[in-house]
């Protein structure tokens, strides 16, 4: 039996996209190749703009004649799309196996299991039809993310912010964080199966505090320098952390921390303080732009991005022009900017989204012009020089402060190897191996 993921959105989705594998590998899944070769399959959907939402709908339409060619496969549908539209996917896409929203993630392995047992006893097949395929877990074919180098550790769930814009806090729910000892069990676990890289996530990752099992409180710092420290992990990197809690002391950790301070990606969403507070987002651009500097002047080398929302309900020319003004001074190495997209049921949906589409559509691609140079200037800045990359899958890597790099031989797979940069195409470093 073979399982394909597909999952749509943000890197904790594609983190979760491990986790939704986990129960069908243990009952004897194997990896696809490809979604045709696919017995079932397992949609991790996304609801954080209408457009990502569109995509994972239209797919499961799609899926149709897969899905009724062959009673015995699987088709599941989860993630945050699947929180917010459950009883209407059920009803709309009757041939879904299972539909699990985001907020049941703890309880998904009872419910797919629940799933398969009604499915394959409805289809007359006894548990015996699994007994002979191996039930532990391949290390080699990881699901749902790009490599096993790279390894993600989900350290909180849910958001406690409520940016008028996100429908994250409704559809994920209010933040709980993994205990101490389990995050950094699973890091362990993962550096010991080959991980060199660990991504740690949350929806604001720098909020995460807990009381560890000694009864004593530990931040994210703390957490960030343990990390660094577990035998076999190179880099640390984490996502997103909000501005609002990057605070001295996490500063003077990624200052201070080998590995874990080359990039942050540090989301802005506007340069205009109008915009900010009916955001909000809790930061004025000029508290934004000045932890910017004291992370600067703690770590001059660091490489920072950004994500960007144009076209926010009243945003001006004005507004718009600010956004670039504070594009000019972080320069980030790469941009996530967006075009608004009201979401129901969240604070800015009630407000009237009257940026013309034409609009929002001009102002991003003047966005993306300006980003698109900082871009192609941090990558031909390394032209010439020797960056150090992380080998996540034959020849192709990251440098410490996150720049792709393609060198082809030697491939090197889980090691950091040296690379002469070369040249620049598609916002990518190609080079050749020392
Ligand atoms: N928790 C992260 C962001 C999660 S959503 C943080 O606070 O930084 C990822 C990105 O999607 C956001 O940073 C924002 O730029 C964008 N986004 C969220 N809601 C959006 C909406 N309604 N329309 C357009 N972009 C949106
Ligand atoms: Fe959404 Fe704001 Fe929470 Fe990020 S911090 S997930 S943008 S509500």
């Amino acid at each position: 039996m073979k399982l394909h993921v597909v999952t749509f959105g943000c890197q904790m989705s594609a983190a979760d996209g491990g986790e939704l594998a986990a129960p069908l590998l243990a009952r004897g899944f194997r990896a696809a190749q490809a979604p045709e070769d696919a017995d079932a399959i397992v949609l991790n959907t996304c609801t954080v703009r209408q457009h990502a939402e569109d995509k994972a709908l239209s797919l499961i339409g799609r899926l149709r004649p897969w899905k009724e060619q062959d009673s015995g496969r699987v088709l599941i549908v989860a993630g945050c799309a699947a929180e917010r539209l459950g009883g209407w996917i059920r009803e709309r896409f009757p041939y879904v196996d299972l539909v699990v929203g985001a907020k049941s993630i703890d309880d998904y392995p009872r419910l797919v299991e629940e799933a398969l047992a009604a499915k394959f006893d409805a289809l007359a097949e006894s548990a015996a039809a699994f007994e002979n395929i191996p039930s532990a877990l391949d290390p080699a074919a990881p699901i749902g993310w790009s490599s096993a180098v790279v390894a993600p550790v989900t350290i909180m769930r849910g958001c406690n912010y409520s940016c008028s814009y996100c429908i994250v806090p409704s559809v994920r729910g209010r933040e709980v964080y993994r205990p101490y000892e389990t995050v950094l069990a699973e890091a362990r676990a993962k550096a010991a199966a080959g991980a060199r890289e660990i991504l740690l996530l949350g929806q604001t990752v720098n909020s995460w505090h807990a009381r560890g099992e000694d009864g004593r409180e530990r931040r994210f710092p703390e957490l960030l320098r343990a990390v660094a420290a577990i035998d076999g992990v190179a880099r640390v990197r984490f996502e997103s952390p909000h501005p609002y809690f990057f605070d001295d002391a996490l500063i003077s950790a990624i200052s201070g921390v080998a590995g874990a301070g080359d990039h942050v990606h540090l989301p802005v969403q506007s340069g205009s303080d109008r915009a900010l507070t009916r955001m909000r987002r809790n930061y004025s651009s000029a508290s934004f732009l000045s932890l910017v500097e004291r992370i600067r002047a703690a770590r001059p080398s660091i490489e920072l991005s950004t994500d960007i929302i144009v076209g926010f309900p009243s945003e001006s020319e004005d507004d718009f022009s600010r956004t670039l003004e504070l594009a000019e001074r972080l320069r980030p190495t790469w941009t996530y900017a967006f075009k608004y997209s009201p979401r129901e049921g969240t604070e800015s949906a009630a407000m009237s989204d009257d940026v013309p589409a034409d609009v929002k559509e001009e102002r991003l691609s003047r966005l993306n012009a300006l980003c698109d140079r900082f871009a192609e200037d941090a990558l031909k800045a390394r032209i010439g020089r020797t960056v150090e990359v992380l080998d996540e899958s034959g020849g192709y890597g990251r440098t410490r402060d996150g720049l792709r790099v393609k060198w082809g031989s030697p491939a090197r797979p889980g090691q950091l190897t040296t690379v002469l940069a070369t040249g620049v195409a598609k916002r990518t470093l190609l080079g050749e191996s020392q």
